[in-house]
């Protein structure tokens, strides 16, 4: 149990109402403005359903719900519904990306070498069985390559100065049919080509000793053949969504009400790890992004708020760069904040933590601290992190923080990250901290302090 000032004066008041009427409070109160706002917070927080985020986060995380994949489009449809029975016109918006698939046969015999080697793949190398002469091609700059003799060739180029998918086009370009490309520092390497692209041809890559054993053998035989032996690597354009729901300004007829310009976004991704149910990761941040969703849409406020699950976080932030990347310069000017939630609601992990890319404060941090101060008379404490769906709002210069726990708990990615590992309090307890935050932001003048 947490302890909270706010909730013992909530008590108090409440316990009291029963033997007297509320103006008997005022003493509570500064003036009157303050008791109606003060009791408007009260019913708000307390309407806040642990249950309902439970059993959302129970229907979620039944199976991993990876970006791209059946599962994905069920939770999709799962969160659409949820986000409509509260009286929203839900969006639902695809995106597209590459969907990779490592090969499972990675072979390269060098004829008369007698060193042993162990190559490597590199991400987005494509499968393909190819012999060849090996031609040594320096760093595989395009004018160390003009004057070689490539075609039907398998070359031998170095790491460094320009990156792999650079040298590999020089090389496709010039008519080779594979590349060895071995490491420029000592130690074990993961190569990535970046993207996936038509023109590429099969490729391993070495250690920097192999790379240079091979080098001093090709030059004392020029004659090397090799043969490249790549299987299963695929490379398929998939699709991923991101689930929108928006809140207008409250009573814009109203005159009493004055419409603010302002957005603000709450996000949270729903995928999931391969092999991971994702109990904490995310449907937590997902199970509280609705019910946020749920309790805003009928507190009249000044600002528009968006409710949003992204996909494909767990494949680099993909939905929510999609998602920043078509927004209109105009919009980005107008969002005012995003608070992210990811992993919110386990019971293994540490303490609420909020994280900005700079580890400064903002408009967030802000509102978020001064909230938790009053809830539970600390505030949230402000750490650097860049591991979320808040990093491109924040490149985009949008204030930004993400909420989660401190440390991780053990099950993290793991298949153990299931509903019996989510805390009720925890949910609330960060479901209260952002509404409170939220509804200092945005509250209508006439409930205003
Ligand atoms: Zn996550």
């Amino acid at each position: 149990m947490k302890y909270s000032i706010y909730k013992i004066v909530i008590t108090a008041i409440i316990g009291l109402c029963v033997i007297a009427p509320i103006a008997t409070f005022a003493t509570y109160y500064t003036n009157s403005q303050d008791e109606k706002s003060t009791n408007l917070e009260i019913n708000i927080l307390q309407s806040i359903d642990d249950d309902n985020m439970y059993k959302n986060i129970k229907s979620l995380s039944k199976k991993p719900r990876v970006a791209g994949t059946e599962q994905e489009d069920e939770a999709v449809g799962y969160i659409k519904k949820q986000f409509d029975s509260y009286g929203y016109k839900t969006e639902v918006q695809t995106f597209t990306f590459n969907d990779y698939t490592a090969p499972h046969t990675i072979e390269l015999t060098l004829d008369g070498f007698i060193h042993i080697v162990d190559p490597s793949a590199l991400e987005y190398s494509v499968s393909g069985h190819v012999v060849g002469e090996v031609i040594p091609a320096g760093l595989g700059k395009v004018k160390e390559l003009q004057h070689l003799d490539l075609a039907g060739k398998i070359v031998l180029i170095k790491r460094g100065d320009i990156s792999f998918k650079e040298k590999m086009l020089n090389a496709a370009k010039k008519g080779a049919a594979g590349v060895i490309f071995y490491n420029n520092a000592p130690g074990d390497i993961m190569g990535s080509l970046g993207e996936a692209n038509d023109s590429f041809i099969p490729a391993v890559l070495l250690t920097q000793a192999e790379g240079e054993k091979l080098v001093k053998q090709v030059k004392n035989n020029p004659d090397t053949q090799a043969t490249l032996n790549i299987e299963g690597a695929k490379s398929i354009t998939n699709i991923s969504h991101n689930v929108i729901a928006t809140k207008k300004p409250s009573n814009q007829n109203n005159s009493k009400i004055k419409a603010k310009h302002d957005i603000i976004v709450i996000s949270a991704h729903h995928d999931s790890v391969a092999g991971a149910p994702g109990a904490n990761d995310n449907a937590s941040g997902t199970a509280m992004t609705l019910e946020l969703a749920r309790i805003f849409k009928t507190i009249p406020s000044d600002t528009e708020i968006r409710f949003i699950t992204f996909g494909a976080e767990e494949l680099g932030l993909l939905g929510s760069n999609h998602y920043v990347d078509q927004l209109s310069a105009n919009e980005i000017g107008r969002i005012k904040a995003n608070f992210n939630l990811d992993m919110v609601g386990s019971k293994d992990a540490g303490k609420l933590t909020l994280e900005t890319i700079d580890d400064k404060p903002n408009l967030v941090t802000e509102l978020t601290q001064a909230a938790s101060l009053k809830l539970n008379g600390k505030p949230t404490p402000v750490n650097q992190g860049d591991r979320s769906d808040h990093v491109p709002f924040a490149k985009a210069g949008i204030p930004a923080a993400l909420f989660i726990h401190n440390p991780a708990e053990p099950w993290y990615h793991k298949p153990e990250d299931k509903i019996d590992k989510i805390s009720k309090a925890k949910l609330q307890d960060v479901a209260e901290i952002v509404t409170l935050a939220i509804m200092n932001q945005t509250r209508v003048e006439h409930y205003a302090k």
